[in-house]
């Protein structure tokens, strides 16, 4: 048995990253950046009204009141072309450029029009209204970072530096494969002993989420055989393959012998964790295989502690772990014996802005209803058990 983070060196050494491509800005959400990104130009590119008002200069305004002739207009797409001089004022519309010469906007709001001229109501400060040329960004300025996951809030910088197309790095072809006599498609009915797949749908979710290219496989049943052949052929044409089901040591647990009768190596097969004690990790053909205990809880668990990390590790993403944090918990979290324990629980801000752990209610491992309403995931060292208030380190489901 081996502690969670000696399984993720070993994910870390053994997996490899893929070639990069080049793919349209409006298709790059939650891929990974294989370019630094670069401003093309000064933002804004000119000295630009924040107002709608009158550029003026700032000396002419003090002492007031003042007026001062209106020599023109400045309006967004077209500036001003001439230049002020000493007691002129130009119109000028939000976003548009200041003209040579003025080193003021003042707001319409405090300004009377008179037959061609203006009369200020209070005195412009130097600067006042204006975001001078460069001041949010300079030419050239590194903006992202190759290794970077394109969030939807990065989509506007991308956009106006020009980069319509993006590199990326390609997506990891994950193949999904759920074992088990018992399971049926998710638009079946379930007879007598059979209950749905709830995993492969799960698993596809997660995998997208963060990049991934996924095909969901047919079910195969409890028969080495044919988990043989479905593991060979998966392989054929993915980067990684995801077993869910059959990794124990119970008579009908086929995930390891197919493995091993087809010549996989296996990393590990152990882990100190509850759930999801007999994850397996493998390799074979040079592909990354995974079989993760088949109920849902444990699938999930494992996935975000495993098989999340080696999905963003092949895309060369620079953050590969869960964000971590601390929370208060909120009644007793008790650990496993002899394992690490990372709970799913649901994590909130109380109204002292402190995060929270609410416990869910786990009967074994297997109820994903629960799971439903989690957040995080909560570290329990082995032999632990946490009381109400004490600080607890998490990991955020995200
Ligand atoms: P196993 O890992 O095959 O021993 O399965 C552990 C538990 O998870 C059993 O109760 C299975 O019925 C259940 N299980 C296995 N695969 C799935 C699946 N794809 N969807 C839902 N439950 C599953
Ligand atoms: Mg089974």
């Amino acid at each position: 048995m081996i502690p969670v983070p000696d399984a993720l060196k070993i994910i870390e050494r053994e997996v490899f990253p893929l070639a990069a491509e080049t793919i349209d800005l409006n298709k790059s959400i939650k891929r990974v950046l294989a370019e630094d990104i670069f401003a093309d130009m000064d933002l804004p590119p000119f000295d630009r009204s924040q107002m709608d008002g009158f550029a003026v200069r700032a000396a002419d305004t003090n002492p007031f009141p003042v007026k001062l002739k209106i020599i023109g207009e400045s309006v967004a797409g077209k500036g001003f072309e001439g230049k002020l001089e000493k007691g002129e004022a130009v119109r000028i519309m939000t976003g548009a450029r200041v003209p040579l010469g003025a080193d003021a906007v003042q707001k319409i709001e405090l300004i009377v029009e008179n037959d061609g001229f203006i009369e200020i109501k209070e005195p412009a400060k130097i600067k006042q209204n204006i975001i001078k040329r460069g001041e949010e960004i300079r030419k050239e300025a590194k903006i992202f970072e190759k290794g970077e996951v394109i969030s939807e809030n990065m989509i506007a910088a991308l956009a106006s530096f020009g980069y319509a197309k993006v590199e990326v790095f390609k997506q990891p072809k994950i193949a999904i494969l759920a074992t088990g006599s018992e399971i049926v498609g998710i638009s079946s009915v379930p007879r007598k002993d059979q209950i749905r797949n709830s995993n492969s749908s799960m698993i596809e979710v997660f995998a997208k989420k963060i990049g991934a290219e996924t095909e969901v496989l047919t079910l195969v049943e409890d028969n080495i055989d044919n988990l043989k052949s479905a593991i060979a052929k998966a392989l054929e044409n993915s980067d990684v393959l995801i077993i869910t089901g059959g990794v124990s040591v119970g008579d009908y647990d086929y995930t390891k012998p197919a493995l091993r009768q087809l010549g996989a190596e296996i990393f590990f097969e152990k882990v100190s964790l509850k759930p999801g004690k007999p994850t397996v990790f493998a390799k074979l053909n040079d592909r990354i295989v995974f079989g993760l205990p088949g109920n849902p809880v444990s699938v999930a668990v494992t996935f975000y502690l495993f098989v999340r990390t080696a999905i963003l590790l092949m895309q060369s993403a620079k953050n590969s772990k869960a964000q971590k944090g601390f929370a208060i918990a909120s009644g007793k979290i008790k650990g496993a014996k002899e394992r690490d324990s990372y709970l799913p629980v649901s994590v909130e801000t109380n109204k002292k802005g402190q995060l929270v752990i609410e416990s869910l209610r786990f009967s074994g491992s297997s109820n994903f209803i629960e799971f439903a309403r989690a957040n995080a995931l909560a570290f329990v060292p082995e032999g632990k058990t946490f009381e109400k208030g004490d600080v607890v380190n998490i990991s955020f489901l995200s």
